[in-house]
């Protein structure tokens, strides 16, 4: 390191990614392990998405649209809002970048959860923004408690809805009451990575509230039920005034044409989605009653992970390595006997489930 960075980018601990297959096999020579570390769709992208994305192949000697008029339109369609609500991103995580890159300063605060979606408090520290993180009730975002913290400085409010690393949700009426209660112009983000999984019924209508004219950014991804990770695509809804705001902002070109085009064709693949869908929730009932039956206790989830608890997170993961198994360690969240399980497809349930009964 160099001494040349000012000490907020110094203190800055960087974002620690689940541990690649390759890097596994590198280490311990194991071979197609369970990869359950990171959130990923199991059941592979849809094969429209791949087939569009081998068409597009031909035009990369060109730029990208710019302005992603397709996706963009067929998003605007998708959700019955007008194409000026939309901006791409290069996944939902370059989009939480250029909304704190548009609207913070440093002197301005912003209000998190904790623990909640790391990278927040990295980029938020990375642009020098003070942050204050109000702790998790239940596992869950204690959304009153984050609305009392409001001050005068406060600018801007994120919260995870489904939460990661924890897999819960806040309901409809917790948000309506916290979006009373603050001052119209601390605006709030909600990113709903994990929106296709949730299934309660009074999941928040955020994207009416942007609609009603309120000062929130919903973010949306290709990441997770989709399966395009890799591709790196991801969307954000606010009203018209703030997209704009956030275009002057946004790198040229952000996200790339294969981009485009993968994630404008697995909008039409719902076959691939319902199955995908199918796959998780099979996944989490088996999932439940293999750990249940291990004496193992879970948090129950809104999304394709499950929190589960274990005697030493870090121990744990380090012990599942060899047998094949990657899973996320949770102890630089402070919830040092949790790990984070991604919901896998069969053989990686099963998989996961002999290997942890043979460690505790
Ligand atoms: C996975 C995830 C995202 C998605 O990030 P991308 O950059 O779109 O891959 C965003 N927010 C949360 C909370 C996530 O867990």
């Amino acid at each position: 390191m160099s001494e040349l960075a000012p000490p907020h980018i110094q203190t800055l601990l960087p974002y620690e990614p689940g541990k690649p297959e390759e890097e596994l096999e590198r280490e311990l020579g194991v071979t197609n392990p369970a990869k359950l570390a990171s959130n990923e769709n199991p059941v592979g992208p849809s094969p429209k998405a791949m087939e569009a994305i081998k068409d597009a192949l031909v035009k990369m000697n060109r730029y990208p649209d710019g302005g992603g008029y397709y996706l963009r339109e067929a998003l605007a369609r998708k959700h019955d809002v007008d194409m000026k609500n939309i901006i791409l991103g290069s996944g939902a995580n370059e989009i939480i970048e250029t909304i704190i890159r548009t609207f913070l300063t440093p002197q301005d605060e912003a209000i998190m959860a904790w623990p909640a979606f790391s990278i927040f408090m990295l980029v938020l520290q990375a642009h020098n923004v003070k942050t204050i993180r109000v702790p998790l009730k239940d596992f869950t975002h204690d959304l009153k408690s984050m609305g009392e913290a409001v001050t005068d400085s406060t600018k801007m409010i994120f919260i995870a809805n489904p939460n990661n690393p924890t897999g819960t949700s806040v309901g409809e009426k917790e948000a309506l009451e916290m979006l009373g209660a603050i001052p119209e112009n601390v605006m709030v983000v909600m990113d709903e990575a994990y929106y296709e999984f949730v299934t309660r019924p009074d999941f928040p209508r955020s994207i009416d509230y942007v609609m009603e004219g309120k000062n929130i950014f919903v973010l949306r991804t290709f990441s997770k039920i989709y399966g395009l990770a890799g591709l790196r695509v991801g969307y954000g809804i606010a009203k018209e005034e703030l997209i704009t705001d956030l275009n002057r902002v946004r790198a040229p070109f952000n996200v790339n044409c294969l981009a485009q085009a993968g994630a404008l064709a697995c909008l039409e693949d719902d076959d691939h989605v319902r199955r995908c869908l199918e796959v998780n929730n099979e996944g989490r009932e088996y999932l439940y009653k293999g750990l249940s039956d291990l004496g193992l206790e879970y948090v129950p989830t809104d999304t394709n992970f499950i929190l589960v608890k274990v005697e030493n997170s870090r121990e744990m993961f380090n012990k599942l390595l060899p047998l094949g198994v990657i899973v996320r360690p949770l102890d630089g969240y402070e919830l040092p006997d949790y790990i984070r399980l991604g919901i896998g497809v069969q053989w990686e349930n099963d998989k996961f489930l002999e290997a942890i009964k043979q460690l505790i």
